[in-house]
């Protein structure tokens, strides 16, 4: 078998931009996946076209030897857009080997390790009240982990975001949200790391033990170090790694503790054939991963697969979204996966067994509105992370 042709879709989908990659071979056999760097599309878009240049005519049957292809040629090596587009080639290559193999992916993984896939939601409200509501009925209807928030994260305009301000609301409504919901649902937050190491210790110290059980991205990734400042500041479990694009990005997270849960992105972090490879490590470190999931069905499928196959496994992120918005991503993905109650049953259907409907992804140009809103400034007007 020989990849014939690998097309790149930076696309609008459903809710949100997206990047996709279907790579074709001379059997017919077909395969998708997508990358994760988001607001980078265009990028991953560029780099694909790099990597088709030295992959069409090459055996879709070995992953491995790609990834390594891909990631060492042409002397500079990784980063994010890269490996962004790398996972949607990994993911997409897999793919096509379960569909020849006439196994589903997870099998080529080492085969099941559970039944089904435990999925987290996430929930924020206007209010402590709305949000401790919205809390117990995902808990009545089966979630057992939540990432709760309240208020609008941001202040008088969708674009300023104050954390002094922030941090008081936070703190006052998940201690509320502990106490209404008990002790039996796992409950996190995600600060997207829009945090200094000053303003996350404030945070973490203002929550009573037992509040909360873990907190995802306080601070920025970039500096080890700050990491190892704030985990002296606070007995809180981290939640990190959506944005390591690579094994050795999420080395000194794992071998210094600094991450507890593992929030490995399939499109960010190389695809199937890198994710295998943290997920190793994190079992020798008695780590769970915790895979990071906000992009479209192709990533979710994916992510489901890994975790159908990783032992050290606690939850899957999966969005509450309006039936509405479901049900036009089972017209466009023909065996859209979904969660119900925290759990998601994965199909044994050949290959990752969710399909894309190319036609309507290709004449589904990108939202610009999308990429302006990422954008976050302090009241003062000085740029602030989103
Ligand atoms: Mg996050």
């Amino acid at each position: 078998m020989k990849i014939t042709a690998i097309k790149p879709y930076p696309a609008w989908s459903v809710w949100r931009n997206v990047f996709l990659v279907k790579i074709e071979t001379d059997e017919g056999i077909y395969g998708w996946g997508e990358g994760g760097t988001s607001w980078r599309e265009l990028g991953m878009a560029g780099v694909t076209e790099h990597f088709s240049q030295i992959l069409i005519g090459k055996d879709p049957m070995q992953p491995g030897r790609i990834w390594q292809e891909m990631y060492r040629s042409a002397y500079f090596e990784g980063g994010r857009v890269i490996t962004g587009a790398m996972s949607a080639i990994d993911i997409a290559l897999h793919d096509i080997i379960g569909k020849k193999l006439g196994v589903p992916v997870y099998q080529l993984l080492g085969g099941k390790q559970r039944d089904w896939v435990p999925c987290f939601a996430t929930t924020s409200a206007p209010t402590a009240e709305e949000m401790i509501e919205s809390a117990g009925k995902l808990m009545e209807d089966g979630w057992e982990c939540m990432r709760l928030s309240v208020g609008e994260r941001w202040t008088e305009s969708p674009s300023v975001f104050e954390p002094r301000e922030d941090i008081p609301r936070q703190v006052d409504a998940l201690i509320r949200a502990r106490a209404q919901l008990g002790r039996k649902v796992v409950i996190g937050i995600d600060y997207h790391h829009r945090l200094s190491v000053a303003e996350a210790a404030s945070f973490c110290q203002a929550m009573p033990p037992g509040t909360l059980d873990f907190v995802e991205e306080p601070i920025r990734d970039e500096s080890v170090a700050s990491y190892e400042t704030l985990r002296q500041m606070t007995p809180i479990p981290f939640a990190l790694g959506e944005e390591f694009s690579s094994k050795w990005q999420f080395l000194p997270y794992i071998e210094k503790g600094l991450t507890n849960y593992a929030r490995v992105d399939m499109g960010n972090v190389g695809g199937f054939t890198e994710a295998q490879k943290v997920a190793g490590w994190c079992e020798a470190h008695y780590i769970d991963l915790m895979p990071h999931n906000p992009l479209g069905p192709i990533n979710t499928a994916a992510s489901a697969h890994l975790a159908m196959a990783t032992p050290n496994f606690a939850w899957l992120e999966m969005f509450q979204r309006l039936e509405e918005r479901e049900q036009e991503a089972d017209r466009l993905y023909p065996g859209n996966f979904r969660a119900v109650g925290g759990r998601m049953e994965v199909p044994d259907r050949p290959g990752l067994g969710i399909d894309v409907d190319e036609d309507a992804i290709a004449n589904s140009p990108m939202h610009p509105d999308d990429w302006v809103v990422s954008r976050l400034v302090r009241r003062d007007g000085s740029v602030t992370n989103w």
